[in-house]
């Protein structure tokens, strides 16, 4: 390393406490948070080469590092607060600073955005990938805290935002798919720099039965309410909420549509809400200008089906994406 551990923490890391008092200026072993209603606490690691393509953009991976986080906290209906961080860097980003200050700069871009702070963490540097692991905490709101088990019989199922672009974005930057400049950025950024939907999911936190938010796929990830909850639902295919973006690939790519159900990546809310609520989601919508769509419905049974039509299931073989596999 060229420059010292002292030099990264003092110059790079302190500034991301903003002088929190519990941080104690990054000088002790850990770090103090207090909340009078206890903290929602999430962790999510991003690997080289699995979560983000080798030699990206250190700026955008500390972008989609710390979102995928607040994503968490959003679901939970939780208001961010703080997070560790620790990261493992290759000893080739490790040579001069460039790199460390583009990451360093990044989350505290991200830091005034979201308004949270570092409360610490650990650097070291590596012979192997680069990896990144936050926890996040998030304090409930007024008590409530959104899970997935509590979604009910005759819930309507929402999801906020628009659908598949971060798969988009990805599939261009594979060179699956040859799209215009306007539309690549849109979904480039879609990719990095997903929208944690945290003043949503606090709102969402007083009426919502159901929350969870999409990483791995939208089937996959409805799958884990219906298993949670001990219900089953119902999709319908031509409901999905579609980027302009989206639109216009689409057309050109008619059969990528299929694989917006179990991409990834989206960091949108999956939601669900009692019949008498579901007003309350337009207004939601209109109050934070997010468009909030109903997709289809929870039901008595055991599975997840998704209609084309009132009659003709749409028979997907894998239901998102499994890191285990
Ligand atoms: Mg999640």
């Amino acid at each position: 390393m060229s420059f010292s551990e002292f030099d990264l923490i003092e110059k790079y890391s302190l500034p991301l406490t903003g002088g929190q008092p519990g941080a104690f200026d990054l000088k002790d072993d850990a770090a103090l948070i207090t909340s009078q209603e206890g903290f929602i606490v999430t962790t999510d690691m991003l690997i080289e080469g699995v979560h983000f393509l080798s030699d990206a953009n250190p700026s955008l991976i500390a972008k989609k590092a710390l979102r995928a986080n607040l994503s968490d906290l959003a679901a939970m209906g939780s208001k961010p607060v703080a997070y560790t961080l620790a990261v493992a860097i290759p000893k080739k980003h490790m040579k001069d600073e460039s790199w460390i200050k583009a990451f360093s700069d990044s989350l505290a871009e991200e830091n005034a955005s979201f308004g949270v702070y570092t409360l610490g963490g650990d650097t070291t540097s590596t012979d192997g990938l680069l990896t990144i692991s936050i926890t996040a905490f998030g304090v409930p709101v007024n008590g409530h805290i959104l899970k997935r088990s509590e979604a009910y019989v005759g819930d309507s199922i929402f999801v906020s935002g628009s659908i598949g672009d971060a798969f988009l974005g990805l599939q261009n930057m594979n060179g699956s798919i040859d799209v215009s400049d306007n539309d690549r950025k849109f979904i480039e950024s879609r990719y990095w720099m997903p929208t944690p939907r945290t003043e949503l999911g606090q709102e969402l936190a007083a009426f919502a039965t159901s929350a969870i938010d999409i990483s791995d796929g939208l089937l996959a990830e409805m799958n884990h309410v219906c298993k949670a909850s001990s219900v089953g639902a119902v999709i319908q295919y031509h409901a999905l909420p579609l980027s302009s973006s989206a639109k216009n690939i689409l057309k050109k790519y008619p059969g990528l549509y299929k694989a917006f159900f179990s991409a990834g990546d989206d960091f949108e809310l999956l939601f669900t809400v009692k019949a008498e609520d579901v007003s309350r989601c337009a207004e939601l919508s209109q109050a934070y200008n997010i468009q909030l769509t109903k997709i289809g419905e929870v039901n008595s049974g055991v599975d997840l089906i998704v209609y084309d039509d009132d009659t003709r299931q749409v028979e997907f073989g894998e239901m998102g994406y499994d890191h285990f596999k």
